[in-house]
């Protein structure tokens, strides 16, 4: 089977940006990340971030309209031959509706949703780790990569800083709204037959390994 189309689902910190990253550099993906958009139009204060702020700093979600108006855009933009990896999309049902009638109108064919499963301890122990380098973006975990608070990125030197909304108290409240509006996905894609479930508590290198083979179509012994 070829490539697929690939959605990352999981809770926050299940390492969907972490595996996003390895299958963009192995290979041929567009990457969207919900997130990371949203973060640089804050960033930027256009009127979409000014939108966004306050709910992402509560750790809430945006509404769907402006997640949908986002991803529609960029996915009217690729070309047939092109595949796209979503890492933070869809986060509710009417998002997953959503993608499915933008998917129809292009007439892609249905995407492959691997869903990454780590336990309520892991994600807290993992975001409060976590910290993202303001130069070239790479996502550190103190704990896992065995940095300090306060160390440079290993790789390009830039600062590293705590995410605004990986605060203990935006944290409890996303993995809340996580289990509230994004776990019914699980059974929303099982459901359809799309879903395949990957250990995101397994080690790092062979969590990506192992999407990056199931985005090929290879089977998964
Ligand atoms: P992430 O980097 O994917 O953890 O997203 C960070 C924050 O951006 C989330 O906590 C939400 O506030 C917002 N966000 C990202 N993707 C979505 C989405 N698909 N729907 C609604 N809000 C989103």
């Amino acid at each position: 089977m070829p490539q697929r189309d690939l959605i990352i689902l999981g809770a926050p910190g299940a390492g969907k940006g972490t595996h996003a990253e390895y299958l963009k550099n192995h290979m041929a993906y567009v990457h969207m990340s919900t997130g990371d958009i949203l973060r640089a139009a804050v960033a930027g204060q256009t009127e979409l971030g000014k939108q966004a702020q306050a709910s992402m700093d509560a750790g809430a979600l945006v509404p769907d309209e402006l997640v949908i108006d986002l991803v529609q855009e960029r996915m009217v933009e690729l070309g047939a031959g092109v595949h796209y990896l979503l890492d933070g999309f869809p986060r509710t049902v009417g998002q997953a509706e959503a993608l499915a009638q933008i998917g129809a109108e292009l007439d892609r064919p249905q995407p492959l949703v691997v869903y990454l499963e780590v336990s309520d301890e892991e994600v807290v122990r993992r975001l409060g780790g976590r910290r993202m380098c303001g130069s070239c973006g790479a996502i550190y975990n103190l704990y896992r990569d065995g940095l300090d608070a306060g160390d440079r990125c290993p790789e390009c030197a830039g600062e590293l800083y705590l995410r605004s909304d990986d605060h203990r108290e935006a944290i409890l409240n996303r993995l809340e709204v996580y289990k509230r509006q994004t776990e019914p996905l699980i059974d929303y894609y099982q459901q359809r037959r799309r879903l395949v479930k990957v250990d995101g508590e397994q080690g790092q290198r062979q969590a990506s390994e192992q999407v990056a083979r199931l985005a090929r179509g290879e089977s998964d012994d």
